[in-house]
């Protein structure tokens, strides 16, 4: 028997609440008792977007409510910008491409924010440039963006913004309709605290504008299609209805804790491990903008880092990430996403110090458990 920790970017913890509500009988998706759970899904959306904009759902992970994006908002031969300071800046950038769209990078430093002022460079250079592809906190290398600034940046131009808030959304603060965010996309598998299989996506006045032109194909994620069904409360195919139902009860927890207090309580997490890092020793991989989400810490010299995460995993029951694409082996990261408490980075932190122990990094035993206790009693 092992009792197992999850403390990875997504997936994340279930709730009692949602398990519970994911194991009641299914009921038909076209009726009035369904239509009331999308109508309290649909506000509680709008809540967590911080957004009077239209919020969709899509069954399909993250990324299909990022392909929507772009295969709404676009034609072939249209100009955009991507921002890349990470894994998941770089999938705008591919999926772009893949419908025929010329893409003009910024490439950031991994580990860094993307200094708005490139963005709006680029916009005063480009004056045909549709959108601009962002991403909230690049779970890839816990950096977190300056969307506010950026939004201020796209706000008086032709261009819409778009924000990937996959990881970011109900953990960190997004102010989609304060920031001047046009469109924002976001995922079930993680600040919501549900199983994968939903993506999200918000569309302002301004990108309705440019969908009706929009000349990219486009069949399943069609946003006009589910525009027009939501007009009699209603999603032009199938939805997810049972990862709807369990939303239903995340979104709850949500509005009562009160966003506000969601997102100190991730502050709060966020601050421990950071904190934690500092007690062992360890490195910070972003360290002038590290997310609340996901903290990303380098791995030691002389420290198999993929060994680190398979040995926590495996032999203690406690998952943190490793590193993807390029920082593969060179970092590892804990997410404090969602459904995390003190108890489990504790738990975590713990077996982190017991597995670089035995690895033989060299470090006081205890040293950042302490330092989490210790940022825990100061509330
Ligand atoms: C997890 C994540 C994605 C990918 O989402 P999927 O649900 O795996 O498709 C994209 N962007 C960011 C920032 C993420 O954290």
């Amino acid at each position: 028997m092992k009792k197992s920790y999850l403390l990875t970017p997504g997936p994340t913890p279930l709730p009692p609440q949602v398990c519970e509500a994911m194991a009641r009988p299914i009921i038909h998706h076209r009726t009035p008792q369904f239509q009331l759970i999308l109508k309290e899904v649909t506000e509680g959306l709008k809540y967590v977007f911080q957004t009077k904009n239209d919020v969709f759902v899509f069954v399909s992970s993250g990324t299909g409510a990022m392909e929507a994006a772009v295969a709404n908002l676009l034609s072939p031969g249209d100009a955009v910008i991507t921002v890349e300071g990470g894994k998941f800046g770089e999938r705008w950038t591919q999926i772009c491409q893949a419908y025929g769209i010329n893409t003009e990078v910024i490439k950031v430093q991994w580990g860094e924010a993307v200094a708005p002022h490139k963005i709006e460079e680029k916009l005063n250079n480009a004056r045909r440039i549709k959108a601009v592809f962002t991403t909230l906190c690049e779970t890839s290398t816990g950096a977190v963006n300056d969307i506010a600034a950026i939004g201020k940046a796209v706000k008086d131009t032709n261009a819409v913004l778009v924000v990937d808030a996959i990881s970011g959304l109900g953990a960190i603060d997004l102010e989609t309709d304060a920031w001047f965010c046009d469109v924002v996309v976001s995922g079930s598998q993680k600040g919501l605290m549900l199983p994968p299989g939903l993506g999200f996506i918000s569309v302002s006045q301004k990108a309705w504008k440019l969908i009706e032109s929009s000349r990219c194909p486009r069949y399943y994620f069609d946003l006009k299609a589910a525009k027009k069904a939501w007009e009699s409360t209603d999603t032009p195919f199938t939805p997810a209805i049972t990862l709807i139902i369990a939303l239903c009860e995340s979104l709850k927890m949500i509005k009562q804790d009160g966003l506000e207090n969601v997102f100190l309580r991730h502050k709060k997490m966020a601050d421990a491990t950071r904190l934690v890092v500092k007690a062992l020793g360890l490195e910070l991989f972003a360290p002038t903008c590290a997310s609340d989400v996901v903290t990303a810490i380098k791995v030691p010299q002389g420290i198999d880092g993929e060994k680190l995460v398979k040995t926590m995993r495996d032999t203690y029951g406690v998952t943190i990430a490793g590193g993807q694409a390029e920082l593969k082996g060179k970092v590892f990261r804990i997410a404090h996403i969602g459904f995390i408490e003190e108890s489990d980075i504790i738990a975590c932190i713990s077996c982190l110090e017991k597995v670089l122990h035995q690895m033989g990094y060299k470090f006081e035993l205890g040293q950042g458990v302490k330092a989490a206790e210790e940022a825990f009693l100061k509330g």
